[in-house]
């Protein structure tokens, strides 16, 4: 057996307007090759569970190429073309399966909106009779293109997302099972025009948990797979939304019934799916009145991992104008800032212009930094591995990495961007979040597996930024028509 297992992975927000070039992709670019086993083998992510599985067969391995870049706007053209080249130049050579760890919300500048099915496609003109399975991304767009291409999908049932692993063991095992001649895996699909918010889509909560929790209870005899999808709503393209694929064993009908019922409970709970926010300054009175920290102060509108710039400052200075103090902040995405503060030292006080360095012309806003003084607490080169359940053992990487610390807050500055998913992001520069009064976390999600469960209080702060969940900010021209909350008829 030889098996052709990559990875290509972009949630792409359209109105971000950080670009998406080759480096994005991993620490220098993607992993290339022999690279791949090397970094992705034993993670828990769907490419790590892949290759766990080729390894218990003693299949032969090719790892062309293993790539994900944090989400931001549409990826370049080269990129994209250098990654699918690699891996259709492999396919090329012949193979007896493909394993695709995909996100499912791919978009290319002045390229297909719909990235992984354009891939999907061109590896099925290459050999339409080697099977592919695919792992996809909670936050996936499906499209008709992607089902239409391979041959077993299977979606995470987490957000935060901590079963990468499982879900491309998931999508692994069936399509090995068909392989040996066991099974026999057909796919529908469905989606529904519902354009839900990222912060109403915590599968331990709400709406969210019964629509996933439906189709993990679906997913048993003949249905191999039942996914349910929350999708990415800060992509302004027709496939946009909420949707559901179910693989089942050789029977149409069972996966419509299947699909229809989970899309179904979707529709039903639509007005669930939508956030309502709270303003600013309300937020942060609010988090005024609390004396034990950590209280955690989600700055979600600048969500690095749903595409933000990282370097919004109006919470932090919201915050200092209702005299919060022993705050904790990050990290906060500044180049420009690091450079300095490592030219002035350790130790050094320095007043310096922080963040807001980048324009969001999409949402008609130009960038806002906050003049701070303070010092120089500590410079590392900003790289550590993960200890807690997401992307588990895997080092990231955070670029030059200052503490800069106020006489009321100690901000991580990086020159990278990076989510507060792990400890680590402070803890390797010396900040202890535990014994912080507030944390800003630039975070919706993600935060959640390590923060919450230190946290005296969760206060969401609706900052400004292009993760926003104000729907009225992004100017829709390309998403399908009616989709709801959008549209007032016919359903509000
Ligand atoms: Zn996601």
């Amino acid at each position: 057996m030889k098996f052709l297992v990559a990875q290509m992975e972009h949630e792409t927000n359209t109105f971000s307007p950080i670009p998406t070039p080759w480096e994005s992709f991993g620490p220098n670019g993607p992993y290339v090759g022999d690279e791949v086993v090397r970094a992705m083998s034993g993670t828990k992510t769907p490419i790590g569970a892949f290759i766990e599985l080729a390894n218990k067969l003693n299949a032969d391995i090719s790892t062309p190429v293993a790539g994900l870049a944090l989400p931001s706007g549409p990826v370049d053209l080269a990129a994209y073309e250098k990654i699918c080249d690699l891996i259709c130049a492999e396919a090329k050579l012949g193979c007896d399966a493909i394993f695709l760890d995909l996100h499912g919300a791919m978009v290319v500048k002045n390229g297909p909106l719909d990235g992984e099915g354009n891939l999907l496609h061109r590896l099925k003109d290459i050999n339409p009779e080697v099977p592919i399975a695919v792992s996809l991304d909670l936050h996936a767009n499906v499209t008709d293109l992607m089902v239409k291409n391979c041959d077993v999908i299977a979606g995470y049932k987490t957000y935060p997302h901590i079963d990468m692993f499982e879900t491309g063991f998931l999508a692994g095992s069936i399509l090995i099972d068909a392989l040996k001649g066991k099974i026999k895996p057909v796919m529908v699909w469905k989606n529904s025009p519902i354009l839900a918010h990222t912060l109403k889509m915590d599968t331990d909560k709400g709406a969210m948990r019964e629509y996933v929790g439906l189709a993990k209870k679906l997913e048993t005899g003949e249905v191999l797979a039942a996914s349910a999808f929350g999708g990415f709503p800060m992509a302004d393209i027709p496939s946009a939304g909420m949707s559901s694929v179910v693989v089942t064993n050789g029977d149409k009908e069972l996966g419509e019934t299947t699909c229809n019922k989970i899309m179904n409970l979707a529709w039903e709970n639509r007005t669930r799916f939508i956030w309502r926010d709270i303003p600013l300054k309300t937020a942060l009175s609010k988090a005024a009145k609390f004396e034990k920290g950590p209280v955690l102060l989600i700055d979600h509108s600048d969500n690095c991992a749903s595409g933000g710039t990282q370097d919004t400052m109006d919470v932090l200075k919201i915050a200092l104008d209702y005299n919060l103090d022993q705050i904790g902040v990050g990290p906060v995405r500044d180049p420009e800032a690091v450079k300095t503060l490592i030219q002035a030292g350790k130790g050094n006080e320095v007043s310096l212009k922080i963040g807001g360095k980048v324009d969001m012309p999409a949402i008609k806003k130009k960038g806002e930094p906050l003049q701070l003084t303070g010092f120089v607490k500590n410079i590392t080169s900003g790289e550590y591995i993960v200890t807690g359940p997401q992307f588990t053992g895997m080092k990231m990487f955070m670029g030059n990495t200052v503490l800069f610390e106020t006489d009321r807050a100690e901000i991580v500055i990086t020159e990278k961007l990076q989510e507060p998913w792990d400890l680590g992001v402070f803890t390797s520069v010396g900040l202890n979040p535990t014994k912080k009064r507030y944390l800003i976390l630039k975070s919706r999600m993600y935060f959640k597996p390590i923060f919450s469960t230190m946290a005296t209080e969760i206060i969401y702060c609706n900052g400004s930024g292009v993760t926003s969940s104000d729907w009225k900010l992004f100017d829709y021209k390309n998403i399908r028509r009616p989709m709801y909350p959008l549209d007032e008829s016919p359903w509000n």
